[in-house]
């Protein structure tokens, strides 16, 4: 059955003394806890190594928030999936929207990071989530289904798998505002319908589909009683273990 997953997204937020800081509190207050999901904290490329070694691996999962659509090679500036696995680092983070409307990723560019990051055992974490306007619009059923089609739908049975999502809906994140408890169920249901169109029902029904925007230690609870909300992508709540805790307990 699927898991239910707590992901912090750091985001560019905390130097390495800082991040590393953040990670052994983290660590501290899961200890001897026993929590009903696994925990994983987004840290910048540059921290992951030494975040990896300060925390108890087996109790949090630790993600890149990103990595490259190439291999290796005279990609200056770039950080493969191999590189990023080579840091004992099990996830990463993918199609953010931030990366999409900032850095341009297209899905195509993001179907060949999925590729890379599942050649390199890594678990994507693949994010969705339509803008305003096309949510006024009522067009966010038929853009969250473009979006796992065109990036994901390539991969076979066994890949799509190993792929967690994360709705997003773009104007709920770093917003303040969140999407009801409704919304979310309404669309995390067409989601996992859509998955069954595909792969099947079994698939479907395997895969983690978690919620990002606004998510806090306030409405966690409630968003993730949805049937089809299998927990959290957090961004700003993720930045204090006072803020992010709560959120890991609201399951
Ligand atoms: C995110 O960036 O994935 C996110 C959900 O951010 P926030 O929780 O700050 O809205």
């Amino acid at each position: 059955m699927r898991k239910n997953i707590v992901a912090g997204n750091w985001k560019m937020n905390k130097n390495l003394q800082e991040g590393v800081e953040l990670a052994k509190e983290l660590n501290e207050a899961l200890k001897n806890k026993t929590v009903n999901c696994d925990v994983v904290i987004g840290t910048p490329f540059i921290h992951l190594a030494s975040v990896v070694n300060s925390v108890d691996t087996t109790r949090i999962g630790v993600a890149a928030q990103n990595c490259a659509d190439k291999e290796s090679g005279a990609y200056t500036g770039e950080v493969s999936a191999a590189m990023v696995a080579s840091t004992g680092a099990k996830y990463v983070i993918l199609g953010h929207s931030e990366r999409r409307a900032y850095y341009h990723e297209t899905p195509e560019l993001l179907k060949e990071k999925v590729k890379l990051a599942l050649a390199n055992g890594l678990t994507p974490i693949f994010c969705i989530g339509e803008v305003l306007e096309e949510r006024e619009a009522n067009k966010h059923f038929e853009v969250v289904k473009s979006q796992v089609e065109e990036s994901l739908f390539e991969l076979s049975p066994e890949d799509f798998s190993k792929i967690v999502l994360a709705y997003e809906p773009v104007w709920a994140i770093g917003t303040g505002k969140t999407a009801t408890a409704d919304q979310a169920q309404e669309i995390h249901a067409f989601i996992r319908k859509t998955l069954a169109g595909q792969y099947g029902q079994e698939i479907a029904d395997n895969t983690s589909i978690l919620y990002g925007g606004s998510c806090n230690a306030g409405n966690a609870k409630e968003l993730f009683s949805n049937p089809d909300v299998d927990g959290g992508l957090i961004g700003g709540a993720s930045l204090g273990v006072d803020k992010f805790m709560p959120i890991i307990e609201a399951f």
